[in-house]
This record gives C-alpha cells, structure tokens and sequence, in this order.
C-alpha cells in the first residue's frame, strides 16, 4: 500500500512537471511569434515611410527644375529688357533739356547762396515801384504787371521786403540771435538757430534787388500758414508768368539751404521761369543743368 502510494505520487510529479514544461514551450513561442510578427510589421512600416519620401524627393526635384526653368526664364527677360533700355532711353538727366540759350553770365542768373556770396560792393540800380519799394530797375515793370494782373483776379498782393542793403541784414540778424539769447541760449547757439531763418549777410538774395516778399494783406505773417493764402496760391500758379519764380521751394531745401518760404520770389525772366517751374526745378539745379548742357554742346564727344 506504501508502494502505491510512493508511485502515485511520483506521477503527480512527473505530470506536473510534465505540464510546466509544456506551458513554458507555449510561453516562449508565443513570445517569440508576437517577436516576429512585431518585427515585420516595423519592417513595413519602414518600407512605406522611405516609398513616401523618396516619392517627395521627386516631387521636389520636379518642382526645383520647375523654379529653375523660371528663373531661366525671367534672368532672359531682364536682360531683354536692359537691353532695350540701353538702345531707347537715355540717362534721366539726357532727358531734360532747356530749349533756350542760357548765358550763365546774365544778369537774371545771378546765383546768390550760402556757397555763392555776393561780389563785394555789389550794388544794383535800383528804382521805387509805384508803391514805394526798391527793387533791381530792370524787374520793375515786369514786377508791376503782375501786382496789376493779381488785383484784377481780386488779390491783395503786399510786398513787405525788397531790396535790403547789407546794414539792414546784419541788423535782422542781430537781432534774431538777440531774440534767441533771451529764450536762454548761449551766443553760439543763438547764431546758428538765427542762421536758419536770416541769410548771412553777403548771401541774401535781397541784395540784388531781383527778389521781393510778397504776401497776402489779409495775413502779413511769415510763416507756414501763409502758403494757404489765395495771394500764395495765385503767385505760385501765376508768378512764372511774369519772370518770377518761387525761390524756396518746399522740396528743395537741400539744394536751396534755405528752409520753405512761400513768400519769397526771385526773377529770373519769363522763359527761365516757366522752364524752372514746370520741371519742378530750383534755381541751383536749372544753373547747373544749363553749364552741363552748354559743356556738352561745347564738347559734344
Ligand atoms: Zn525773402
């Protein structure tokens, strides 16, 4: 009975080992197989993302080529164009030419700046207008049709500086910078803010008695709104017609040194002023346009 009893029990064992070992294979090959399928399944995976970027390299490419072509295309254009542009149209300056003599020696022309200071003991013949100011006698008449022409348009048109000796200009600087010192400025920097509104004497164009400050009588004020006058308005439109010009222009004043003044009008005679007006020029550049045209007409190569 012991015997028995000792077998059955060394069965049990050997099934239960038996059954361990089978389901440790079951185990292992299951893990093995899941191994495998994992594996392939990332292979794949693998395949298709490089298939999808190899088929972006080739729409790159295509689009590169495509970009290429394009810029073939307009780098062709461009010179196309250049070139017709070299054979048609001259240079901006060519452009521009002053369809009348120019004496640059002439009388009217006469440059007066900061760079370009009046000869010492400049001193021009000077004649009163019918209503008391003094100006160079060769703009006088010229200067009177166009109050008369203003007044039939229904302006009031008041000259309120002309001729200017070079004592009074030293007094209006005195006392410009006397008005800036009292602000608290020191001499210096009283000077150069005067500076920005008076000319040095020597270089104020109302020296030569070729230039007036004309304003409006309803609005005697030099200062920007004076531009908004009808008076202003109609010398800015009308001034040319009479030989004068608008000396300062807003847009000029790098040319000019001299800041915006819609007031102050200088002659320079009827086909000059009409020529300097219409091409938007000032004084400084109709000059120098005409000494560039005189040296080419002198020196054509
Ligand atoms: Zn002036």
């Amino acid at each position: 009975m012991e015997e028995e009893t000792k077998a059955s029990a060394q069965n049990t064992l050997w099934i239960g080992l038996a059954c361990g070992a089978l389901a440790a294979c079951v185990t292992l090959g299951g893990f093995f197989f899941v191994r495998e399928r994992a594996a392939d399944s990332r292979q794949e995976e693998q395949n298709r993302l490089l298939e999808q970027a190899q088929q972006e390299i080739e729409t790159l490419r295509d689009e590169n080529g495509r970009l290429m072509q394009e810029l073939e295309e307009w780098e062709s254009a461009q010179e196309v164009m250049a070139d017709g542009k070299e054979d048609s149209q001259p240079e901006e300056d060519d452009l521009l030419r002053i369809p009348f003599a120019v004496d640059l020696e002439d009388w009217n022309y006469l440059l007066v700046n900061e760079l370009h200071p009046l000869a010492q003991g400049y001193t021009p013949e000077l004649e009163n207008t019918r209503n008391g100011q003094k100006v160079d006698k060769r703009i006088k008449a010229d200067l009177e049709a166009m109050l008369d022409a203003a007044k039939e348009d229904g302006m009031n048109l008041l000259i309120c500086s002309s001729y200017r000796t070079y004592q009074k200009q030293d007094s209006l600087m005195d006392r410009a910078i006397e008005r800036y010192r009292k602000r608290g400025m020191d001499y210096t920097e009283a000077f150069f803010q005067a500076k920005k509104q008076i000319a040095l004497t020597g270089t104020s164009e109302h020296h030569t008695g070729l230039a007036v400050d004309i304003v409006g009588s309803n609005h005697q004020s030099l200062d920007s709104a004076q531009a908004d006058t009808p008076e202003a308005k109609w010398l800015k439109e009308h001034a040319r017609e009479y030989g004068f010009i608008l000396r300062y222009p807003k847009e000029k004043e790098e040319q000019t040194m001299i800041s915006f003044e819609s007031w102050h009008f200088r002659y320079v005679g009827k086909q000059a002023a009409v020529f300097i007006e219409e091409n938007g020029l000032c004084l400084e550049e109709f000059l120098e346009l005409a000494d560039k045209q005189q040296k080419q007409e002198e020196d054509p190569a």
